[in-house]
């Protein structure tokens, strides 16, 4: 029973496999259309917020170092789709896009029914969630989790 939930949480594609079923390659079709965005939004997280401004509200707000995290994952997505897209540059002998995160994604898009019955399809799937994930947890963080309790009541 366990195993089923896990799988089903984790993935759907038992009967497809080693192919995408349709549910998958649409999960995967939306997360490399938010990914861009996502992107972006690592990009401001790297500036550190200013210091001076929150010290005379008197709120503890501690610097923290947000860009360490944000440039690996910014590396991750961009080496990610990168490498996906060489797959399909190797197999499908199309051009190369610009290794730009806005490109790779748009070309992965277009040749996802190509990649979603290729062998590493499943592996492609899990790579692509594993960044998007890594790269909203910078981006979104949990209000709840991070912040001591007590710490931004009054
Ligand atoms: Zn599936």
């Amino acid at each position: 029973m366990q195993e089923m939930e896990f799988r089903s949480a984790h993935h759907l594609c038992v009967d497809t496999d080693p192919a995408l079923c349709v549910p998958c390659q649409e999960r995967l079709d939306r997360q490399l259309a938010l990914l861009p965005r996502v992107y972006g939004e690592l990009e401001v997280a790297l500036v550190p917020a200013p210091d001076s401004g929150d010290r005379e509200t008197g709120t503890a707000r501690p610097g923290i170092p947000l860009n360490g995290p944000a440039v690996e994952a910014r590396a991750a997505v961009r080496g990610t789709l990168a490498s996906w897209a060489d797959l399909i540059v190797e197999g499908r002998t199309v051009r190369l896009p610009l290794r730009t995160v806005p490109a790779l994604a748009a070309f992965l898009r277009r040749h996802l029914g190509w990649l979603a019955v290729h062998p590493a399809a499943e592996d492609a799937a899990t790579d692509i969630d594993a960044v998007l994930y890594e790269a909203l947890r910078i981006t979104s963080p949990e209000p709840c989790g991070a912040v001591p309790s007590g710490l931004g009541a009054h």
